[in-house]
């Protein structure tokens, strides 16, 4: 009898917010999943829900360390994706994008196996063309603060293509603009889990700058789609790629709808705007249409409410422990 063995597919970063739901998916799917990660940003809490799931497995690994694992497939997500935590140690941040790309890679080409890499709207940095598409370079301060971050997943995009040209080893990389969700870190400083968070607490919502800044949202559950319909799409599709949700607003329409929908009573305070903060952000997803037959389907509205129950039932069990 042809028995047919089941994908193990390594999540790098997998107990974060993004690498969480997209190893709930490739479980749903029937895939094993290998999930590694450091736990800088992630939380056993995350996972704590697979952890006696019989396809999952947790390693608890650096990707700034080689790694010997037997898998078919790689997605790396492994590195902290808001500001405030990509700042707090950046030589880290660079590392973790170079150094991890440079180990997943070279685990690859000995696997001879796909590897999908989480890049970044950062890449365009404070965009002068609007809406941003693949084909442009970006605007990015090399020496600033959020230069670690945005360099570091340069570089990684620059070794992912040329692993690809060199050791033909097939490459999915996917730019994702602003996405948000249940597990978001409530601590992370980003925009939709700040401003929800003080929103539930009474506490004032903090816009920094005049609020006119621009950015789009994607719900975690549109993002993961899309993920899951190019890493399966044939090897000549490697992008880079955007994803996320074309639909923008203001940041100041966002503090308005997270107290509409919160019903909260809290003020807007204003401060100061941190440095190249960009001033616009909207992906033209024209390719991913294309490519992926896909649209992202939750607006902001319902997507917003589930990510305030799920602050809302976080901040209920923080009280009760
Ligand atoms: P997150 O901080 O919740 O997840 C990152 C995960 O990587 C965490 O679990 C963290 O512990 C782990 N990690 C960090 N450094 C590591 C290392 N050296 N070795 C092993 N594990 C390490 O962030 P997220 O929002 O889930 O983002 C995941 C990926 O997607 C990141 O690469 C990020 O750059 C990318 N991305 C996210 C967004 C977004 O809006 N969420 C947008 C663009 C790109
Ligand atoms: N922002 C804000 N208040 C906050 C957190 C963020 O006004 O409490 C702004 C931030 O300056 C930026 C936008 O919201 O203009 C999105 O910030 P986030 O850190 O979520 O993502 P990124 O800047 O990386 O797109």
């Amino acid at each position: 009898m042809k028995t047919t063995k089941r994908k193990r597919i390594l999540v790098a970063g997998g107990a974060g917010f993004l690498g969480s739901h997209l190893s709930d998916r490739l479980l749903q799917e029937g895939y094993e999943v290998l999930c590694v990660d450091n736990f800088q940003t992630g939380t056993r809490d995350n996972i704590l829900h697979l952890l006696d799931h019989p396809s999952f497995e947790l390693l608890r690994h650096d990707v700034c360390l080689p790694l010997h694992v037997e898998v078919d497939e790689i997605y790396n997500f492994a590195c902290p994706a808001s500001p405030i935590h990509y700042q707090a140690d950046p030589i880290q941040t660079t590392k973790t994008s170079v150094l991890g790309a440079l180990n997943l890679l070279g685990l690859a080409k000995r696997l001879k196996c796909k590897i999908f890499q989480a890049s970044t709207s950062e890449v365009y940095g404070d965009p002068h063309v609007h809406p941003q598409r693949e084909e442009y370079w970006g605007n990015v301060n090399p020496v600033g603060y959020r230069s670690c971050y945005d360099e570091g997943k340069r570089c990684a995009e620059t070794l992912f293509f040329d692993y690809h040209r060199v050791h033909h080893i097939p490459i999915k990389v996917a730019r994702i603009f602003n996405t948000y969700g249940p597990r978001m870190h409530p601590n992370d400083g980003r925009v939709v889990s700040n401003f929800i968070v003080q929103a539930l607490n009474n506490q004032p919502l903090t816009l920094y700058g005049n609020g006119s800044q621009t950015r789009s949202f994607c719900y975690v559950d549109d993002l993961i789609e899309v993920i899951l319909r190019f890493m399966n799409t044939p090897p000549n599709i490697t992008g880079p790629i955007n994803i996320g949700n074309p639909t923008e607003y203001s940041v100041l329409d966002l503090a308005r709808e997270v107290l509409r929908l919160t019903g909260s009573s809290s003020p807007i305070i204003f401060q100061p705007l941190p440095s190249d903060d960009p001033k616009q952000r909207r992906p033209d997803i024209s390719k991913a249409r294309l490519l992926f037959h896909w649209e992202p389907k939750v607006p902001l509205e319902q997507g917003l409410q589930s990510t305030i129950a799920y602050f809302s039932k976080s901040e209920v069990e923080s009280r009760q422990c």
